[in-house]
């Protein structure tokens, strides 16, 4: 019988590590499947989603940039966590036919955090840099994991307020400017939620942020993710981390709802490291 299907959709994808991590995690069960990367450009995508999910044997897609906002719209149904985002990075199709989106990006982050980095999230005082779609997905599981307080700031202050607003605990989550930076004093934990370093644009950030205890955080990973790094370890932080990790969970996390089964993440991460990722 012919394998189940799966995709990632995205543009550019021709880099992506999603159709390895998938391969590997179904080898763990001596699953076969197929998982292709899908390029498709903004206007296409709705039609290439739509394409793909007619085929009988297609059952899941994770989506990434520019899509995500695209790919919560396009859904029959959302879950809580796609709601709070408003984005998506999973679409199922239901038994009925219908597509569901989920988001696993807050999920995976605190997943990274604590279980393969060991760090124990209550009590800290954190720090989100950005408000775009990846920052509304972890600032909700950053809260609901314990953190004290939840500090955001973003470049156009207005989306900060507004998830700020939508956590709706002002005496744990506010916002403030990104121009008061160097005047807030230190965080536990400083997550990096804006596409600067994808995008090859620099963040200006005070050294006075990252305390000696602060574990700092990139959503980004590779290349991308060099320049807040480096600026955390001038810093003086305890802890610099990329986001490879998250990103090998964000697919587990998929990867389960769609097989029932939790794929062991730690040796897929390793090899990617080892090649380089
Ligand atoms: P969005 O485009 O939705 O949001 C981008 C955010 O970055 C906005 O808050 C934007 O601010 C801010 N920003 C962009 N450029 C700058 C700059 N030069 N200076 C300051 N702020 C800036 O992107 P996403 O939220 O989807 O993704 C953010 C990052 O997270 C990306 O690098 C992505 O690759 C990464 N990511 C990694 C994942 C993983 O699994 N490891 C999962 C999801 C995301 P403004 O509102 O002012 O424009």
């Amino acid at each position: 019988s012919q394998p189940l299907q799966f995709a990632v959709f995205g543009h550019p994808i021709a880099h992506s590590l999603s159709p390895q991590i998938h391969q590997a995690f179904a080898r763990q069960f001596g699953i076969t499947l197929e998982y292709r990367a899908i390029d498709a450009a903004p206007d296409a995508f709705a039609g290439a989603v739509k394409h793909f999910f007619n085929e009988d044997h297609a059952r899941g897609a994770n989506v990434t940039l520019p899509h995500k906002s695209a790919a919560f719209a396009l859904a029959d149904e959302r879950t809580q966590a796609a709601t709070r985002a408003g984005t998506a990075n999973v679409l199922t199709r239901l038994a009925d036919g219908r597509l569901s989106a989920h988001n696993t990006d807050g999920h995976a982050l605190v997943r990274d955090l604590t279980e393969r980095h060991d760090l124990d999230l209550r009590g800290h005082d954190a720090l989100l840099l950005g408000a775009g779609g990846a920052s509304r997905a972890v600032a909700w599981s950053l809260f609901e994991a314990g953190v004290q307080t939840l500090t955001i700031v973003n470049r156009s202050p207005e989306a900060a307020d507004t998830l700020a607003d939508a956590i709706g605990e002002p005496a744990r989550v506010h916002t403030r400017y990104w121009e008061d930076l160097a005047n807030i004093g230190s965080f536990d934990l400083i997550v990096n939620a804006t596409s600067a370093g994808t995008l090859g644009q620099s963040l200006t950030l005070p050294m006075s942020l990252a305390g000696s205890r602060a574990a700092c955080y990139d959503l980004a990973y590779g290349k991308s993710a060099f320049a807040f790094l480096a600026w955390a370890r001038a810093a003086g932080a305890r802890y610099a981390y990329d986001g490879l990790g998250m990103l090998v969970e964000q697919a587990a996390d998929a990867f389960e709802l769609w097989h029932g089964q939790r794929p062991g993440t730690e040796p897929v991460y390793q090899s990617l490291r080892a090649q380089g990722s």
